[in-house]
């Protein structure tokens, strides 16, 4: 930042403008550009600066409605501070509709901050992280889960980290997964060179699911409200919240191989012993049931029903009796009061 105006390579975003830009980041086997669409929206108004990523994994795609909203149908008029909107990361993963970059399946998520005179992924990976990323004061990168899957929306955040922990507290999830993330993560690697992240995880790939969306959306309104990008508007905060540390999750897993039933839905609350799935064979014989070995909230669970021996099949997450009170009392109608 310079003069309150966003500067990027070749180019400059005054204060009260905003620019849709497309940046050049690599080149095809054509030798044409590659090119990621980038919208910089800089407010009338001094403030921090916020990245909203999405499609890092290229069929990961809600994040992409919720970034296009955020820069293309909200008014920015009274906007104190910045917003870098990045709706399609990932521009080769994302026209092949597949998780990773084409060519040798390199995860562009793994690639960051990015290296020049290196693989195609880390040279891509450093050109949006020195432009995009670095200049910014916090981020969020939206995923979904990995084909086949499904999971509620929820939060990714090394909570540790204070600026992180005001970020992720901020934007309102009922879950929030405390991990550092891998080593080449954007989330992980921003978070480290000063720019505090989070990731929001969010239903299917290949989808645009809107009751998802819109929540998350509300998740960024709340955001920028806690960062005074809109000074008037109200912080969010959940009826009921839990911040699991990662080895609290459990991935339930098949032992066998089969057909799953799922008996539960996403989101819900499972109690110890409840029915999970049944994994059948295709002579409907030698039917394994799967029990919940502790109560606890479905967070993720398969969407494709088949299943080798280790393959996961949901993800639940354990929890304190005081967010197991609060799930109840809220699900019987009543919120109970107050931030989480
Ligand atoms: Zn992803």
């Amino acid at each position: 930042m310079t003069d309150g105006a966003f500067t990027y390579e070749d180019g400059r975003v005054e204060p009260g403008e905003r620019a849709d830009i497309r940046f050049t980041v690599s080149e095809t086997y054509l030798g044409d550009p590659v090119r990621v669409p980038v919208s910089i929206i800089n407010g009338e108004h001094d403030g921090p600066t916020v990245f909203l990523s999405a499609a890092i994994h290229g069929d990961e795609l809600n994040g992409i409605e919720v970034v296009r909203e955020v820069a293309h149908d909200w008014p920015h008029g009274n906007l104190h501070g910045t917003l870098v909107c990045m709706p399609v990361v990932n521009v080769p993963a994302f026209m092949a509709q597949q998780r990773y970059l084409p060519v040798y399946d390199r995860d562009l998520n793994r690639s960051f901050p990015g290296r020049s005179g290196s693989t195609s992924s880390q040279r891509i990976a450093k050109r949006l992280f020195e432009n995009f990323i670095e200049p910014c004061d916090v981020g969020i990168d939206f995923h979904t889960s990995t084909r086949g899957r499904t999971n509620i929306l929820h939060v990714r955040a090394e909570m540790d980290d204070p600026g992180v922990d005001r970020l992720a507290r901020s934007f309102g999830s009922n879950v929030v997964i405390d991990t550092a993330g891998s080593e080449g993560t954007l989330r992980r690697e921003a978070t480290r060179t000063g720019v505090p992240t989070i990731t929001v995880e969010m239903g299917e790939a290949h989808r645009f699911q809107r009751k998802l969306i819109d929540r998350a959306i509300d998740g960024v309104a709340s955001v920028l409200a806690e960062y005074e990008f809109y000074p008037a508007e109200p912080v969010d905060w959940p009826g009921w919240r839990t911040i699991v540390s990662s080895d609290e999750k459990t991935w339930l897993r098949a032992d066998v191989g089969g057909l799953v039933e799922m008996h539960v839905r996403r989101g819900s609350l499972v109690e110890e012993g409840d029915r999970v799935c049944t994994i059948t064979n295709p002579f409907k014989t030698d039917v394994v049931t799967v029990e919940a070995p502790f109560t606890g909230l479905l967070v993720g669970a398969l969407e494709n029903p088949l299943v080798y021996p280790g393959n996961p099949l949901c993800h639940l997450v354990e929890l304190e009796d005081p967010t197991l009170r609060a799930i109840r009392h809220d699900r019987s109608g009543t919120m109970p009061a107050g931030p989480g």
